[in-house]
């Protein structure tokens, strides 16, 4: 019986993380300790409270326009941002990544969205309208990057 309940408050405690809408932490960006407010934008991911609001504004308008935005990556944790950054040092990966506690994936402001390398109506969606909604596009070399700059 005594496992059971804990078997049934490991599952209960899991699922209301992985629903989660809301994440506060403190993270290191380029030297200096950042209070970050982390909003679920679906999918798993999560973006800065600003950047989230701002991006769920723009893929509704986009919906609204018949081009649906599909996200690749958003925030992310130093963890992840580092074994990234391995991969492209060690050639397994040929996107160049940051550093760890360099990116903006890092601060939460930054999101990756399918843009078929820049071909596919989500890019030239974004390109005519991110920067209504404080999003451009910050790496030449990388169309699907897009960063909330406002
Ligand atoms: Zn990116």
């Amino acid at each position: 019986m005594g496992w059971l309940l804990l078997l049934a408050v490991l599952v209960v405690s899991r699922s209301s993380a992985v629903q989660e809408a809301v994440r506060r932490l403190a993270v290191s960006l380029r030297g200096k300790m950042v209070q970050l407010e982390l909003w679920a934008i679906g999918g798993g991911f999560y973006l800065r409270a600003d950047a989230a609001s701002a991006f769920a504004s723009m893929r509704a308008q986009a919906l609204s326009e018949g081009v649906a935005l599909q996200v690749n990556s958003a925030w992310r944790t130093r963890e992840q941002q580092k074994a990234l950054y391995d991969d492209y040092v060690s050639g397994r990966r040929s996107a160049v990544a940051a550093p760890p506690g360099y990116s903006n994936h890092e601060g939460g402001t930054a999101v990756d969205v399918e843009t078929a390398w820049g071909t596919n109506a989500a890019y030239l969606w974004l390109s005519a309208n991110a920067h209504r909604f404080g999003f451009s596009r910050t790496v030449p070399d990388e169309p699907w990057h897009w960063e909330y700059t406002a």
